[in-house]
């Protein structure tokens, strides 16, 4: 029987781990956490309350095949996800629209920004900040420059620790400005949640006779990448091996160490069924921390208590007591360079492919992994 190998028991190397197994491939996984699921892991917390332990994750896709695939192993709920943000004191949706623009212009000048929005930007329902700072009219340009001082730059800066003049475009540009009413922060085809949660899911993916799975388990300890191969032990192995963990670490830090953002979240039970308007709270400007989780509203649990998360991003360093754990990947071009000396050495290697956030060093949605572990898979079994 085909043999397979996968590193990392989260969304990607999980979906890739069942696709190969019912492609006839035995395959094992190997996780150094005592969990599968990766950072979409839910649990629940000592209050029953279920939490999402390394931060809110809403899942959202416009494809096809990712819904499909997923729905063999889950029931769904549907979720649309609403966020507000405190801004001059005020909870307006966010992304910002005309309702924040209401909330925080009077009737004369929100009635005019609102009108002229839509007529210079005819036909679109949504742009971006910069779209609105770039206009050639004053008075968008006005515009652009509250939101973009309001919304984005301390918040930015809190979550990447640099001014926002040093932020990649791509990551202010992730968050629209919406023309018009809309207030769900995702417009995606499918919006839904898995009925007993991420975990329940991914679970259930595993359960197949092909699949063994191995916690506590640093695959380190067992696997190395040298000289054009894949050593098992001390002897050359010659099964695929996808690797789904970060792949500086796979390679022992060779050419360094790649910068991450890491996030820290102070977990709260308040002796209270509801605590705030929205399942998620952003906090701008004053406040230490980006945002606050209220986790009942995203998993719709029933419950006389509730627990929250608030989120302090921090510096990403593998040796501190907190802050060790990579989340956000920063893509710059020193540090994209240093990734590519790594994917060069691997590539070398003819049975051994990368995956996932943390091996591709590239931030990806959750049905992003599950649409390129298929596509791996498929590329594998030929
Ligand atoms: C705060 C936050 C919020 C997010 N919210 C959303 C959201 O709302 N919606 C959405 O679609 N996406 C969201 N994402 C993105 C989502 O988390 C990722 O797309 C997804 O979890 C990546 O899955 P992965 O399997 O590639 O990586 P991971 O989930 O990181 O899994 C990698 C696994 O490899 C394991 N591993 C590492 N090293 C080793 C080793 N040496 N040996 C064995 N195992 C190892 C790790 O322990 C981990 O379990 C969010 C991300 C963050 C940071």
């Amino acid at each position: 029987m085909k043999k397979a190998v996968v590193i990392g028991a989260g969304i990607s190397g999980c979906t890739v781990a069942r696709a190969l197994a019912e492609k006839g491939y035995k395959v094992t996984v190997f996780e150094k956490r005592n969990h599968i699921g990766g950072n979409a892991y839910e649990c629940f917390d000592e209050h029953g309350i279920r939490i999402h332990k390394y931060g809110s994750h809403i899942f959202h896709t416009n494809e096809q095949r990712v819904y499909d695939f997923l729905s063999r192993f889950t029931e769904w709920y549907p979720y649309e996800h609403k966020v507000l943000g405190l801004i001059d004191k005020k909870f307006v949706p966010i992304p910002f629209n005309f309702t924040s623009l209401e909330a925080l212009f009077d009737k004369k000048e929100s009635d005019y920004l609102k009108e002229k929005l839509t007529r210079v930007f005819e036909g679109k329902e949504k742009v971006s900040v910069l779209d609105l700072l770039n206009a050639d009219d004053d008075k968008i340009k006005d515009f652009g420059q509250f939101v973009f001082d309001k919304v984005f730059v301390n918040y930015t800066a809190k979550q990447w620790g640099v001014p926002i003049e040093q932020v990649d475009k791509s990551v202010i540009n992730r968050v629209p400005v919406i023309l018009g009413y809309d207030d769900r922060y995702f417009q995606d085809k499918f919006q839904v949640m898995p009925l007993l949660g991420f975990t329940d899911m991914i679970n259930n993916m595993l359960n197949h006779k092909n699949i063994k799975v191995k916690l506590n388990f640093d695959a380190k300890k067992l696997f190395s990448f040298r000289n054009g191969k894949v050593y098992k032990g001390s002897f050359p192995y010659s099964g695929k091996v996808i690797i789904t963990a970060a792949i500086d670490e796979m390679l022992n830090y060779v050419h360094g160490v790649l910068p991450y953002r890491s996030l820290e979240f102070e977990f709260t039970n308040y002796n209270q069924p509801d605590f705030q308007a929205a399942a998620v709270v952003n906090y701008p400007n004053d406040e230490k921390f980006t945002r606050i989780t209220e986790f009942k509203k995203l998993t719709n649990q029933i419950a006389d208590t509730t627990t929250v998360a608030r989120e302090y991003p921090m510096t990403y360093d593998i040796k501190a007591e907190k802050g060790n754990i990579p989340y956000y990947v920063i893509n710059n071009e020193k540090n994209n360079l240093m990734y590519s000396k790594y994917k060069a050495e691997i590539e070398g290697i003819k049975n051994v492919s990368l995956l996932g956030r943390l091996a591709e060093y590239k931030y990806y949605n959750m049905d992003n992994c599950v649409l390129k572990a298929l596509e791996l898979a498929d590329k594998i079994s030929g």
